[in-house]
């Protein structure tokens, strides 16, 4: 018995995020697909075993496929309103083989300079190295600052949907203009925004990455990471000469095989093969389980973060809120436009008493974690200055609007009156340092 298949174009968010994806095989049929905890696959026989390595089609190791990542991949491809999607070990190594699978030494990336410090550490320490240069854009939805840091050399565009950590919505459309007039991609980390918020494939973005770890598990148990391509590469492209010339074995390219599917297709074969950052089936499918419910999630975590938001605003103690959910947020039409269902639950917002404020608000603390993690079911706090930013001069950090009293928060579905109490908590404890 099989199950009937789904529908996507009659199917809402909340019922594809259930089903999509799913392929019981024939015989019993397990309503939830099973771990495959396995290194490998049985080949069947001599010539099936030189079918599946000549075609690749079929099982044969779990760094190349695995069934139970195989069902999350398609489900976050169906959410994503992507061709395919590829699963990596970790949000960290879906971007490091993403660029590492499109660009090479001599070439160049420009980035939007609100992005996730990981990120930003992997364009300055680590692909340097590699001879590859990052330029970074200040006004990341200023069209004319991306065209002006564009080289014949640059190769890919890269922003988030919604940045970490001050939530400064993106204008998806006009960064995409600006890199299919020069036919390169467009590379948005979607992390904080999840598909139910936004899907950047529908707004001219190219490719999507995910960290996994945040919101698509929920749960905060695993890391895993995922890239989701368009399918929609230009086989006639003469930049990208790894995908549109023969194999080094002078087998077809990747874009005589696959067509538009050449980039992912590239990633899948040749960068998470060889450089092996292979998610676990076990997390594969502990990130599935996450995904089934993620638009309730979400939603709720974007209320509770817009009602947290409306209170700390109004809070003496507090010199700013960085949400774009509030009328009085710069990019509050910005949200409007790309993010109708909920503006997030990762933003800063910023105390008047500095580091000192920071400090006793944060130890105050009883409801909301301390930690660096985010898109959790519980809320999460973190001081931006002294650790996940704790690289950055000063005066680099003032220019990203992070100042000694910054404080990022990444809501979760808690009772709302419960975290203001707990904020109440924080705030009674800045006073007290002040009489
Ligand atoms: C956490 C995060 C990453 C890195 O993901 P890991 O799963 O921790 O490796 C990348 N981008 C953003 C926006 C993130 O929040």
């Amino acid at each position: 018995m099989t199950l009937p298949e789904l529908s996507p174009q009659h199917a809402g968010f909340a019922t594809r995020q259930l089903h999509a994806g799913e392929r019981p095989d024939s015989g019993i049929t397990p309503r939830v697909a099973p771990i495959y905890l396995t290194a490998g696959f049985v080949l069947e026989d001599f010539d099936q075993a030189t079918d599946l390595f000549s075609t690749g089609d079929g099982y044969s190791y779990t760094r190349v496929a695995n069934p139970t990542t195989d069902t999350v991949e398609h489900k976050v491809a169906e959410l994503e309103g992507g061709a395919e999607a590829l699963f990596v070990g970790s949000g960290q190594a879906a971007v490091a083989i993403t660029l590492l699978g499109l660009l090479e030494a001599g070439q160049h990336v420009v980035s939007a300079s609100q992005i996730y410090e990981g990120t930003r550490g992997l364009f300055l320490d680590n692909l340097t190295r590699y001879g590859i240069e990052t330029d970074f854009v200040e006004d990341a939805n200023n069209p004319a600052a991306w065209e002006a840091l564009i080289r014949p050399e640059t190769r890919a565009l890269f922003a988030e949907s919604i940045p970490n950590p001050r939530n400064e919505v993106l204008d998806i459309e006009a960064v995409a203009a600006v890199a299919h007039a020069h036919g390169i991609p467009l590379i948005i980390d979607s992390t904080l925004a999840t598909p139910y918020l936004v899907r950047p494939l529908e707004h001219g973005a190219d490719i999507v990455i995910h960290s996994a770890s945040k919101f698509f598990a929920g749960h905060g148990a695993v890391l895993g990471g995922v890239i989701v391509d368009n399918g929609l590469f230009d086989v006639n492209s003469t930049l990208f000469p790894h995908l549109v010339n023969p194999t080094r074995t002078g087998g077809p390219s990747f874009a005589d095989r696959v067509g538009g599917r050449a980039r992912i297709t590239y990633l899948r074969e040749v960068m998470a093969l060889r450089f092996g950052p292979t998610l676990s089936p076990i997390n594969a499918f502990l990130i599935g389980q996450g995904i089934e419910t993620l638009s309730l999630r979400v939603e709720r975590q974007s209320a509770n973060a817009l009602g947290v938001a409306r209170w700390l605003e109004q809070q003496p103690e507090v010199h700013s809120v960085d949400y774009s959910g509030l009328e009085s947020n710069a990019y509050h039409e910005l949200a409007k436009r790309y993010l109708p269902n909920g503006q997030g639950s990762v933003f800063a917002f910023t105390l008047k008493g500095g580091t000192d404020a920071a400090r006793a608000f944060i130890n105050a603390l009883g409801v909301i974690t301390h930690m660096t993690h985010l898109g959790d079911v519980r809320s999460l706090v973190l001081h931006l200055a002294t650790t996940s930013h704790n690289q950055r001069t000063a005066e680099q950090l003032e220019a990203a609007g992070i100042l000694p009293g910054s404080i990022r928060l990444s809501i979760g579905i808690e009772d709302l009156p419960d975290l203001i109490a707990d904020l109440d908590r924080g705030l009674a404890a800045v006073r007290a340092l002040t009489v």
